[in-house]
């Protein structure tokens, strides 16, 4: 199933729940604008390589579109579609004032030196900065992005329009960023997960965690994991799976990696599997944390895990989700489990706009408090209209914007 095909989907459940229109339905489901750029530039070996970039503004009806920046080979305007529509129902959710974006270059970043990394960024400025700005549309981090990047983001967009800080997040601390943005995806998913755990009565310490994906987001929530007791028995990344049953020294990881450019190849302190073995594992809890689409109606009826928690976006198709529903498993969605990254750029971005900051452990405190009150308005939908809590995060969300829209008029 296309990316976008799984959002309609559980979007269109949540509309179902809402009693929309089918005209509402199809200006919510409709992207504001949808752009393509060519991004070209000279390799370090001369050739001259062209990248297709996009940005996709899905909706504005609660504020300007906010949404992250992908580098990644897969990267196509259907799942670019996606992403941007899941920015608008996730910001809605958390009560934050904006609506969705998302945007991403068919690259592989690995593949590219540093200097070719700066250079396709500023290019892809080039292309999108007169649509892009404080008030129209933020991008930020996402997979295959950092911190580095979104300085050179910010660098070429001031070329053109003076001093922004606020016209991307996730900066880095010394150029504008916030203190406790980087670590604020990873952090949200494991305060989430544990606050999921002690709802269901359960205690998280000894709990066996799998995380698939070591990048921002894996690492960030696999310390917080292991810091709450958890034990995290498996990792892995692009070059594979890690599995230690006695539970993984999340730090001892992070600083092999560090080492080796960002990969765990090779990592030597735990037994090798594949990623697909990953997703099977007999775990208490599974945390998808790289791409969307790993779990399909083929592999949902080998998972053993009774709770997921979507720190990727989008990686349950709505297969798996009917499956994995109907055994009992609870997950944690997406536009709830990943909010952490959206909410801190929020800070960001209103401090940038005021030239003050918060310190990290303001900014944790109400990170915490955000992401906790949205788990719960979710949490007690979820029980009084005994839905999933997709459901009733998709219908929070959409009911959110929907509402917006009405209000603001068509005139
Ligand atoms: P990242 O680039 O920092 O890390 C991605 C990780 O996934 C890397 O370890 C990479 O090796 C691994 N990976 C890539 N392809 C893989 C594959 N086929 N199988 C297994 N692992 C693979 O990206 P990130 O920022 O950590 O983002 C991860 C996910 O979280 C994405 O779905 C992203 O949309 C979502 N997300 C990120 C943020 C954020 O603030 N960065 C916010 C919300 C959601």
């Amino acid at each position: 199933m296309r990316f976008f095909e799984t959002v309609q989907h559980y979007f269109n459940d949540a509309a179902d729940r809402l009693q929309l229109s089918d005209d509402l339905r199809r200006l919510l489901l409709t992207s504001e604008r949808e752009v393509q750029v060519q991004v070209s530039l000279e390799l370090d070996d001369r050739r001259l390589a062209t990248f297709i970039g996009y940005r996709v503004q899905h909706n504005r009806a609660r504020g300007p579109m906010k949404g992250g920046l992908r580098y990644h080979p897969e990267v196509d305007l259907d799942e670019v579609r996606a992403l941007a529509s899941l920015m608008t129902w996730k910001s809605a959710l958390v009560e934050i004032p904006y609506g969705g974006a998302k945007g991403g270059i068919a690259v592989d970043p690995r593949a590219l030196s540093r200097r070719e990394l700066e250079l396709i960024t500023r290019k892809f400025v080039d292309g999108i900065h007169d649509l892009i700005g404080p008030d129209i549309d933020i991008p930020a981090p996402d997979m295959g992005t950092t911190a580095e990047v979104m300085a050179w983001f910010m660098n070429q967009y001031e070329k053109y329009h003076g001093f922004s800080p606020a016209a991307v997040t996730g900066k880095p601390v010394e150029l504008h960023g916030l203190p406790g943005r980087e670590e604020a995806t990873g952090r949200g998913v494991g305060l989430l997960t544990v606050k999921l755990l002690s709802r269901l009565g359960r205690r998280p310490d000894k709990m066996r965690v799998a995380i698939q994906g070591f990048g921002n987001v894996g690492t960030h929530t696999a310390k917080f994991l292991q810091e709450a007791e958890m034990k995290v028995v498996a990792i892995s990344d692009a070059s594979g799976g890690y599995y230690r049953p006695e539970g993984i020294d999340v730090m001892n990881a992070v600083r092999y990696a560090v080492q080796r450019n960002g990969s765990l190849e090779g990592y030597p302190d735990a037994e090798p599997i594949s990623n697909r073995e990953l997703l099977e594992l007999d775990v208490d809890v599974l945390i998808p944390a790289a791409i969307g689409g790993v779990i399909t109606g083929s592999n949902a009826p080998r998972l053993k895990a009774g709770i997921v928690v979507e720190a990727a976006n989008s990686p349950v198709d709505p297969t798996a989700n009917a499956i994995l529903e109907e055994r009992g498993t609870i997950i944690l969605p997406d536009i709830l489990a990943n909010a952490g990254g959206v909410t801190a750029s929020y800070f960001e971005w209103a401090q940038n706009r005021q030239f003050y900051r918060w310190g990290l452990n303001r900014v944790r405190q109400e990170l915490d408090r955000a992401l906790g009150d949205a788990f719960e308005r979710t949490w007690q939908y979820a029980q009084e209209n005994k839905c999933s809590l997709r459901q009733a995060a998709y219908t929070i969300g959409v009911s959110r914007v929907s509402r917006a829209t009405l209000l603001g008029g068509f005139v």
